[in-house]
């Protein structure tokens, strides 16, 4: 991990194992990536428990966390198989009734807890032998007198509870802090004191320490507050610094001419380029034509037509004889798009222009002729994987780059990127996953936005079903659709979780926490096994409805030559049903298919879900997409697959991912290995405060765009920025 790599704010960078000691610190890094303070200070709580109200224990319910407030009668002491274990009891009583607490190989308590003793002690009640008990409870004996007020400020003092590991109890975070809290020099606040003042915010020192340590409920809330700004705050200032760095930055001219290779390619197109991506067209012209370099994001609808858009960009580069290259997240997706690019251009315009495929997977002997091709010039157009990224890799003239579904690229790789050219090149970016647009502007503050709201005329509407494991009939009729489908000429993907019964998919189809969690409420994880290729396979191949029908098998897994195989036999129609990973979740464009069924589809995300979905009716062809799940009537997991299933706008399924997902893929980060500096700043939820402080931030840096009047920012937006630059070299 690097030093500071997602420090928002100016905090130390001490490193922990000079307060806390070599193993726990070693704890720490290991099972919850904390190394330094500044870390475990932003280790925020998950949220916050109260002792709860006193109560008396003639009343305390079983089961439920009570404190009471009581004096201590006697204690006993018990030896338990053999010498080894040792049980403390000890009865305390207020008056109403008597409690029992237990502590096991704890007899050093006895010290504290002597008879007469009076305080509080606060725990779960459980029932053991008929008896009421409180094993291992919590407890703060009163001195003299007891202080009312005292008691109940204790019971009613909320408890910060840490996401945490098995091996680092929230418990141990809490005394952690603790000490990190106690010998912490106060916090230099990088927001300007007039802002504090006109937000109503806490400094930032009082908010790090109340997030942590606070007294009463409306401690942690405020200071909850005052640390979303501080991050919404902190992130558009960087947004709007980098945009303005950026826009700084010059870059040859790009001018195409109205007889060029761009004028000749459109005339032979043999369909009427839609209205959005004419305009989308005309921007990105003037972009290439400005001077400065060109960092735009193109969204639109799966199947709005956007690799065209890009193409036509990339003819417009080629035109003025510079390189482009379109990366794409998997290899599956490169090769699609080299064989629809080369396809669309024809056979003697794509050798002219030297188009020229780049992955991971490729021999030594291809790999040697690519890069030879792209470090000439003589690949004007390059199509690869992040294997473009790599150090090795070097461009004659690289004037532009192309992004293919960014929500799997992360902003750094992005920036890697912009590191290749001679001058700055110009930046696509385009995604399938579309955010409103007044968000996009916050979340993507540093890029311009286009977005492509039409699909191409003649499209047909994809039809969405959910089929409940518990409706067997409706099962059945799933599998003699997919023979139906096949016997009218088309084809179908079976989509699933899982690879095989051991195996994922690089990309699992859950990744965050917020998800998991949900997941894990609402819907247990099944008994069953979830659906894997290599087992539905086999399943498919024997079911009599499917008798004579060539299924083949399709995941990241396999070898790269028999994926480029199996996708070119399936592409030309020799395979009727492809059973596969998310493999195929983007980008993957076979007109003929017109069925899709996706297995335990309460596994994936909503916008995965809607990805895949739109892998179907491509084509002239009605598009139909069956969602099998287990999920439970009334389970959040079937809700969010219904969710799917009732709509087709992209831009209402991505609030509800965003919702589900919290913000790290929105940044991209997430999917790069670097967690995303927001920890308590939710896109959706938190609009109104992240465009109010893009708006203050705004304010701030037309006045003082240099930062010379608030050194304290500039410090905390540099140490931002040489984390990202760390980054990127470390990537
Ligand atoms: P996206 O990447 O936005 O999901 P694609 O670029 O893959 O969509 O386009 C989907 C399909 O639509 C492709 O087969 C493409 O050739 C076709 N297409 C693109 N633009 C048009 C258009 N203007 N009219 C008709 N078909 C189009
Ligand atoms: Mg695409």
């Amino acid at each position: 991990m690097v030093v500071g790599e997602d420090c928002f704010m100016l905090l130390p960078q001490t490193k922990l194992d000079r307060l806390l000691g070599d193993r726990t610190a070693k704890a720490f890094a290991r099972h919850l990536g904390l190394v330094t303070v500044a870390d475990l200070l932003q280790h925020y709580p998950r949220r916050y428990a109260v002792r709860g109200d006193l109560t008396p224990i003639a009343e305390v319910p079983i089961g439920e966390p009570v404190t009471v407030v009581a004096e201590i009668v006697d204690f006993k002491e018990r030896r338990m198989s053999g010498k080894t274990s040792h049980l403390l009891e000890v009865r305390i009583t207020d008056g109403s009734a008597f409690l029992t607490l237990t502590f096991f190989n704890q007899a050093w308590r006895q010290k504290d807890l002597k008879p007469g003793a009076r305080g509080l002690f606060a725990g779960k009640i459980g029932a053991f032998n008929g008896r009421l008990q409180l094993a291992h409870p919590e407890y703060e004996l009163f001195d003299d007198e007891v202080d009312s007020a005292e008691a109940s400020r204790w019971a009613l003092q909320p408890i910060p509870i840490y996401p945490a590991a098995s091996s680092v109890t929230t418990w141990a975070i809490g005394r952690a802090m603790a000490v990190v809290l106690d010998t912490l020099p106060a916090l230099v606040d990088e927001l300007p004191a007039e802002v504090v003042a006109s937000e109503n915010l806490l400094a930032l020192d009082d908010a790090i320490r109340k997030i942590h340590q606070p007294a009463v409920a409306h401690d942690w809330q405020s200071a909850r507050d005052t640390l979303r700004f501080h991050e919404a705050f902190l992130l558009q200032s960087a947004l709007i610094q980098r945009k303005a760095q950026l826009a700084h930055l010059t870059t040859e001219v790009r001018a195409v001419a109205t007889d060029g290779l761009l004028a000749e390619f459109d005339k032979a197109l043999p369909f009427e380029l839609t209205n959005g991506q004419r305009s989308v067209g005309n921007e990105i012209l003037e972009d290439l034509a400005s001077g400065h370099p060109m960092n735009r994001l193109l969204q639109g609808e799966v199947g709005s037509g956007k690799t065209l858009v890009a193409l036509r960009a990339m003819l417009a580069v080629a035109e003025s004889g510079g390189q482009s290259a379109l990366i794409a997240p998997t290899e599956v997706l490169a090769a699609q798009h080299l064989a629809s690019i080369r396809r669309t251009l024809g056979e003697a315009l794509a050798a002219k222009l030297g188009l020229t495929l780049l992955t991971g997977s490729q021999n030594t002997a291809e790999r040697k002729r690519a890069l030879l091709q792209i470090v000439s010039g003589k690949a004007q157009l390059v199509v690869g994987t992040h294997a473009l990224l790599a150090d090795k890799v070097e461009f004659y003239d690289l004037a532009m780059v192309v992004i293919d579904e960014q929500h799997r690229f992360g902003v750094e790789q992005r920036e890697t990127l912009r590191l290749k050219g001679r001058t700055a090149p110009h930046v696509l970016t385009m995604t399938a996953t579309p955010i409103p647009r007044t968000l996009a502007v916050s979340v993507f503050g540093d890029l311009d936005i286009s977005t492509l709201t039409e699909l191409p005329a003649g499209r047909q509407a994809i039809t969405s079903h959910v089929v409940q494991l518990s409706q067997p009939a409706l099962i059945a009729r799933t599998w003699s659709r997919v023979a139906e489908e096949v016997a009218k000429g088309h084809q179908v993907f079976v989509v699933c979780p899982r690879i095989s019964e051991t195996l994922d998919e690089a990309q699992p189809p859950l990744e965050l926490d917020d998800l998991e969690e949900l997941v894990d409420e609402t819907n247990p994880k099944p008994r069953r096994p979830l659906a894997a290729v290599e087992t539905m396979v086999e399943a498919l191949r024997a079911n009599p409805v499917l008798a004579g029908l060539t299924i083949e098998p399709m995941h990241g897994a396999l070898a790269s030559e028999l994926k480029n195989v199996t996708m070119a036999r399936f592409v030309a129609g020799e395979i009727n049903v492809l059973v596969s990973t998310t493999v195929i979740e983007v980008g993957v464009d076979v007109p003929n298919a017109t069925l899709m069924v996706v297995l335990d589809a309460d596994r994936f995300g909503v916008s995965q879900l809607h990805q895949l979905r739109g892998r179907v009716g491509r084509g002239g062809n009605a598009g139909l997409c069956l969602m099998m799940t287990a999920a439970e009537s009334g389970s959040l997991a079937l809700e969010r697959v219904r969710a799917v299933a009732d709509t087709l706008d992209g831009f209402k399924l991505s609030e509800i991912d965003l919702e589900l997902r919290g913000e790290g893929d929105v940044l991209g980060a997430s999917q790069s290995g670097v967690r995303s500096g927001l920890r308590l700043l939710r896109v959706l939820r938190d609009a109104d405060l992240i465009v109010r402080a893009r708006q203050i931030a705004s304010d701030l840096l037309t006045a003082d765009p240099t930062l010379e009047k608030h050194p304290n920012l500039a410090e905390t937006l540099s140490n931002l920025d040489a984390a990202r630059q760390q980054n990127l070299s470390k990537g």
